[in-house]
């Protein structure tokens, strides 16, 4: 599963934003006929709209899907975390993209949060499994190597390489969904 989306005509969808980051609704990609052609924003592969029975937006690879999408293999828990990010990022009145790569591949970011003026980047990381300080270092390194991608907020000019810091934090789990989490 994943937040984010490639759709053919309006580009990087948001399945976490009400107009998807774009002004569509999500009746215009969800269960659609004809199908919208979505695709996969890490592997290219095709993808479709769902909702979960706790009505949650998401995008679903397409049957067949390669077995390596680094989304694909993601657990339930990471990717509520992500939103839990991009919530928190979004009430901090920061614009927030999920699920973004950089353009040379070099860092994937679960959110990328982005100030107002595109003068300064966030790269947060929902990180569940163990991690060590020299694997947080190189990730830092690589995220401040590159330039973020040029964000799809139309507001945000595209600024000149700033670096990206990653960060890790304890967290709690959502209060809206502790079930899911035990599970
Ligand atoms: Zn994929």
């Amino acid at each position: 599963m994943a937040f984010a989306a490639i759709h053919p005509e309006a580009g990087r969808i948001d399945a976490t934003l009400p107009d998807l980051g774009c002004g569509l609704t999500w009746a215009a990609v969800h269960k659609t006929r004809p199908r919208v052609a979505l695709r996969c924003p890490e592997c290219g592969y095709g993808v479709h709209a769902k909702v979960s029975t706790r009505k949650l937006r998401y995008f679903a690879h397409d049957p067949g899907r390669p077995a390596d999408c680094a989304w694909l293999n993601e657990s339930l828990e990471h990717h509520l975390l992500k939103l839990e990010l991009a919530t928190a990022v979004r009430a901090a009145d920061w614009h927030a993209e999920m699920e973004v790569r950089a353009s040379d591949g070099t860092w994937r970011a679960d959110v990328l949060a982005s100030s107002h003026d595109g003068t300064r980047h966030i790269a947060w990381e929902a990180q569940l499994s163990p991690i060590t300080s020299e694997d947080i270092q190189e990730r830092t390194e690589r995220y401040r190597s590159s330039a973020p991608p040029t964000p799809s907020s139309p507001s945000t000019p595209a600024s000149a390489a700033p670096s990206a810091p990653a960060a890790t934090f304890p967290t709690k789990p959502p209060r809206s969904s502790a079930s899911t989490w035990r599970s």
